[in-house]
């Protein structure tokens, strides 16, 4: 018998969505401008307590302009968390600009601060100031915030915070997307809340704003002709899929909820298993969605049981699971780009394991899982 699919990360509709994508079609707005855009973005301002919020077609067009905003360019150099989606880091080069890359610390699988301060100093001493910092919250527990804010004020350079995963934190009660200098989000369909494929950036003022969204609309300039001083792109959220965001920020709180009940979860069912950690928050400042539960197995501990070897059992029981994102530096298309770090982030990758993490979760699921994981480590 093939039991149902468990996905890792799935959509989850909350039930309004389809009235607002109803909307946009009575109302005739089937194109990139229109309520459903304009409420959507409202609604995230409000949620996230401060910033100006520009929905965009993804969280990397999102990501692109951000670092158009900070003024990157052909032959700059930019800062890139090197344990991240490839997303964070792509922008960087679709500019002509080089990824320096730094590796993790322990507490929160984010930007180490160590590596990062010894990196700015290099490049300098070469000769390069770096242009922007990526700084990423995987899978949504937020960076080293103070740390990194502090290093980056220090040299000057403006933070791009890639919080495509953490819409729903917060360090010190106050929200992920809200601590760059420009920061970013996705909806795309793994996502917290999702509109199908979508992101957003978030700015420090309404200029800022109207700028990413001029420059996401092809850059037309007020004329009653088609007239461009700049280079446009066509970035702009579609006012039918703003349809779902909106319909999706009314439930945002639950899924966060669900999200963290899952972790707990996991925490409760790796309590007794040695040589498995559940990855959770280091201190009560952060405030973690747990978009996705992940854990670190020590095979020398769980007699030999690897994370590869737990994501295959899954497998063949229809459960899907994944490794950690593998780092950047790692990867055959950057692995040539400098650097800095010791090892922290191969061996999370090396160890690591995301596991079902989706807000509509039923109980019936979690038993499936959770027998599969217990007849491993205590056949
Ligand atoms: C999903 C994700 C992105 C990209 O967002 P899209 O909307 O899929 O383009 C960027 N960075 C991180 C860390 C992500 O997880």
């Amino acid at each position: 018998m093939i039991k149902n699919k468990i996905w890792l990360s799935p959509p989850h509709m909350g039930g309004s969505e389809q009235k607002y994508i109803q909307e946009a079609f009575d109302t005739n707005w089937i194109a990139p401008v229109g309520a459903n855009i304009d409420i959507f973005e409202a609604n995230l301002e409000n949620y996230l307590g401060s910033g100006q919020v520009a929905a965009l077609s993804s969280g990397t067009a999102a990501i692109h302009m951000g670092l158009i905003l900070l003024g990157v360019q052909a032959g700059d150099e930019v800062i890139c968390q090197s344990m991240t989606f490839s997303a964070s880091a792509n922008p960087i080069l679709y500019l002509g600009a080089t990824p320096v890359f730094i590796d993790s610390e322990i507490d929160t699988w984010n930007l180490c601060p160590i590596a990062l301060e010894e990196a700015i100093i290099d490049r300098i001493a070469k000769g390069v100031s770096p242009k922007a910092i990526i700084a990423v919250t995987l899978y949504g527990v937020p960076y080293k915030v103070e740390e990194i804010r502090t290093i980056a004020s220090k040299y000057n350079i403006p933070i791009l915070e890639d919080s495509a995963e953490a819409l729903g934190s917060s360090y010190k009660g106050k929200r992920c997307g809200t601590f760059g200098d420009v920061s970013t989000l996705s909806f795309n369909g793994s996502k917290i809340i999702t509109t199908s494929g979508g992101g957003a950036i978030v700015t420090k003022t309404k200029e800022l704003k109207e700028k990413a969204i001029f420059l996401a609309t092809q850059a037309k300039e007020k004329a009653p002709h088609y007239q461009h001083c700049e280079v446009g792109y066509n970035y702009r959220m579609s006012n039918v899929l703003a349809g779902i965001g909106r319909g999706q920020m009314e439930v945002i709180d639950q899924h966060v909820k669900s999200r963290r009940e899952m972790h707990e979860f996991y925490v409760d069912l790796f309590q007794n298993i040695p040589g498995v950690s559940v990855f959770s928050v280091p201190n009560t400042d952060y405030f973690a969605n747990y978009w996705l539960s992940t854990i670190l197995v020590d095979d020398t501990i769980t007699n030999g049981i690897t994370n590869e070897k737990i994501r295959i059992i899954l497998g063949e029981e229809n459960i899907e699971s994944r490794p950690l994102w593998k780092p950047m530096h790692l990867q055959p298309i950057y692995c040539s780009y400098p650097y800095y770090g010791s090892a922290i982030a191969e061996s999370l990758f090396n160890k690591g394991l995301c596991l079902p993490s989706g807000s509509s979760l039923s109980e019936e699921d979690r038993f499936r899982i959770k027998s599969v994981l217990v007849n491993l480590f205590n056949p």
